[in-house]
């Protein structure tokens, strides 16, 4: 625990997924997926790695932004780090000048995830825990001691938190077993990117049925005739009983969301994620007070801020499914937060995952999830998308779709150095060739 840290390093690292259309959505439609990707490195040679996850152009935005964090960093052990990590946590969000360029959002947050993201990763492999366990692991007072409570003590206070926490300990040993031997539950987003032709969308659902998929998510939003097309053809080949999801990543405003998905109603989706700007939380509460009837709930959280956001979909019952995301808010710290908050308010969290490292990170999350809170896989499911996993050092391992708890010391982010080296932008291989084309 005495490891200081002594470095802190930050690359700009982009996949050209956007030449396949992989990631392809109704307002994101050609993704090059990225990360701002961060080593610490300590004294006594131990090594944390964390990133935030980008779309391309502007990573080197969000790498400035950590190069402005690391001087609160540097020079700190991992002791006085995590034995007041609340205060850590407010140290790197709350600086009297940098707070200005969020508070709590946009690029300095996702700056602040990568960080926490790499310091989290760190203190799990000096324990030589993955990070899933290190936190299942913690006593309830530890966990909530590494919760910034400022803005949220409405809804949940750090008692609240607690008690929780005490209360889910029973079982906890069971739910830890189960999750070893089963993994947790996912679905696939990977069938039906918007800008994937239908032949592929059937190879890849006939696929994805053989290996034991129950779960797909289909992107709609950019033409509602096509999306009719594309849900129903979904729906055939994944027959009745199968679960579908639709995504329109917030293409429509509030009266065309409801008019749209009541449109798509009749292909029975469990929900409508991100059916418009995920700032507008009363929006949302209209559109899920208007699909109800339908059956159909919505789901957001990808590109929410913050807790204090999640704070006030989940009182205006604005959102029926939770969708947390590791490296949009910051980091553990803030996710337990949320965590925390759904329960209270008994909403199921399924989080986002997908493009480059997301699914790495989140799911130790979600297991913690299972284990140490809701105790509960009712309307509980991680997302799932098969891209990219093979340039990181301990890829997810899914099974009969299922996230299989990993077992390495880590946050499970640590990518290749050859993979690093090759797509780093600009001078990586990968893009002198890109940009010679
Ligand atoms: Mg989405």
């Amino acid at each position: 625990m005495l490891h200081k840290i002594i470095n802190l390093t930050v690359r700009d690292v982009r996949f050209p997924t956007s030449v396949e259309q992989h990631g392809s959505d109704a307002m994101h439609t050609d993704p090059d997926y990225s990360a701002a990707y961060v080593v610490l490195d300590t004294d006594r040679g131990l090594r944390g790695f964390g990133l935030t996850f980008t779309l391309g152009k502007g990573t080197e935005i969000v790498v400035c932004a950590v190069e402005a964090l690391a001087a609160l960093v540097v020079g700190k052990t991992l002791q006085e780090i995590v034995s007041d990590f609340r205060g850590f946590y407010r140290l790197l969000t709350s600086d009297g000048q940098m707070r200005w360029l969020g508070p709590e959002k946009g690029v300095i947050h996702l700056a602040t995830a990568a960080v926490l993201n790499a310091v989290w990763d760190l203190w799990a492999r000096s324990e030589g825990k993955p990070l899933w366990k290190l936190l299942v692991d913690m006593d309830p007072k530890q966990i909530v001691s590494c919760i910034d409570f400022r803005y949220i003590t409405d809804v949940l206070t750090e008692k609240e938190a607690v008690d929780i926490l005490v209360k889910a300990q029973e079982g906890k040993q069971q739910r830890e077993d189960q999750m070893l031997k089963e993994g947790y539950p996912a679905y696939t987003t990977s069938c039906a990117w918007l800008g994937y032709p239908d032949q592929q969308l059937k190879q890849l659902c006939t696929d994805a049925l053989k290996s034991g998929w129950t779960k797909f998510k289909v992107k709609v939003g950019a033409d509602l005739e096509d999306d009719i097309r594309r849900c129903r053809l979904i729906r055939q080949m994944i027959g009745p009983n199968n679960t579908l999801m639709i995504d329109a990543n917030q293409r429509w405003d509030v009266a065309e969301a409801i008019s749209w998905v009541s449109r798509l109603s009749e292909f029975k989706p469990l929900w409508i994620e991100e059916p418009t700007s995920p700032d507008d939380i009363l929006g949302h509460a209209a559109i899920s007070k208007a699909l109800a009837p339908l059956g159909i709930g919505v789901a957001t959280g990808e590109q929410c801020h913050n807790r204090v956001m999640f704070k006030q979909f989940l009182q205006a019952s604005a959102l029926q499914f939770v969708q947390i995301d590791s490296c949009r808010l910051g980091s553990i710290n803030e996710n337990l937060a949320v965590l925390l908050m759904a329960h209270k308010f008994q909403v199921p969290v399924c989080p986002h995952a997908g493009g480059v490292g997301l699914c790495e990170l989140v799911q130790h999350l979600i297991l913690f999830d299972y284990i140490c809170v809701s105790a509960s896989l009712d309307s509980r499911m991680c997302e799932y998308v098969d891209h990219l996993h093979k340039h990181f050092t301990s890829p997810v391992v899914i099974q009969d779709a299922h996230y299989m708890p990993p077992k390495d010391p880590g946050y499970s982010c640590e990518m290749l150095e050859a993979s690093v080296q090759k797509h780093q932008y600009p001078e990586g291989d990968v893009w002198k060739q890109h940009m010679n084309k």
